[in-house]
């Protein structure tokens, strides 16, 4: 029988996920099966381990429930400190919890769209679950990131939990409020707030982009306004989709112990995508 894998959130209808597993699992040669829970929302806990006890091997865990992996698994790895785990792996009664999306940004950063991360001025706008978990991978690669929020205290809190882990360069990270950024260049301008859903745009100021900036929008498979503005100022433009792959990438090298070459998924997905 196939070793089971699944995609928990709610709502989770939308995931990308079970296709990209598929296509990994085919190039592979593993065997897998990968579904989709949708969790009530007052029912994650009891989800996992319904999951678990009926023989599955291993979660992705999506909105809104990334917090609440992390405090029901044992965190590795960089997931310790990003309060947030998007992978669940069972073993031997053990529950461990991992978080690649930080791994996921800095390689589509990195490998896919060929940017040098090192001294480069990176705003972040968001201070939630994603910001969470792709703060430490981006200092690890020595950006300097500037944390920017609509609700202020969140993006203090962050850069202070951030600040007070050892072995991180704590100088490298600061936040500031949308209204004080009009002084300020990027590099690096990365939407990880949800208003690209909703069709909403965080407050930027007109020249917030460096000359040959990056605007890479987290969202994925649609246009955003932050991107409609990052290309209107000739900022060049990235979404989320090769960070959706590439974190998947490596739930699966945690999983299964096998690298899948994700270049053809990206191609295959974007592809479905514009239809
Ligand atoms: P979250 O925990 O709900 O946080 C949402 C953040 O967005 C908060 O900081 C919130 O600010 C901000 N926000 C929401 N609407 C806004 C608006 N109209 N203007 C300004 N800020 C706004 O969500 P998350 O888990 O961090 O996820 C964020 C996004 O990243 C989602 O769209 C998710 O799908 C995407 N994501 C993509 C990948 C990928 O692989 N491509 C991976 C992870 C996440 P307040 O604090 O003020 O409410």
């Amino acid at each position: 029988m196939s070793d089971k894998y699944a995609v928990i959130g709610n709502p989770v209808e939308h995931s990308f996920s079970p296709a990209i597993h598929a296509a990994f699992a085919a190039a592979t040669g593993q065997d897998i099966s990968y579904g989709k829970i949708l969790a009530p929302l007052d029912g994650f806990g009891a989800a996992i381990l319904k999951f678990r006890d009926g023989g599955g091997s291993g979660l992705n865990v999506t909105l809104p429930f990334k917090h609440e992996a992390w405090n029901l698994s044992e965190a590795q790895g960089m997931a310790i400190d990003a309060n947030a785990v998007n992978t669940l792996k069972f073993e031997r009664g053990r529950i461990l919890g991992y978080n690649t999306d930080g791994i996921g940004l800095v390689r589509d950063l990195k490998d896919n769209l060929r940017l040098v991360l090192e001294d480069q001025r990176v705003l972040v706008m968001g201070a939630g679950g994603a910001t969470y978990g792709v703060v430490e991978p981006l200092l690890r690669e020595r950006a300097q990131v500037t944390i920017v929020n609509r609700t202020l205290d969140k993006a203090q809190q962050l850069v202070r939990h951030f600040q007070a882990i050892t072995g991180i360069a704590t100088r490298s990270i600061a936040w500031q409020s949308y209204d004080r950024l009009h002084d300020d260049r990027f590099d690096i301008v990365i939407n990880a707030t949800s208003a690209g859903l909703t069709d909403d745009m965080p407050p930027l100021p007109e020249g917030i982009f460096a000359g040959d900036a990056l605007a890479y929008d987290m969202v994925y498979g649609k246009s955003t306004p932050f991107l409609e503005f990052a290309a209107a100022r000739e900022a060049r433009t990235a979404d989320g989709l090769g960070m959706l792959v590439e974190q998947a990438a490596e739930s699966f090298y945690i999983w299964r112990g096998v690298r899948p070459d994700t270049a053809p998924v990206i191609r295959a997905l974007r592809m479905k995508a514009e239809g």
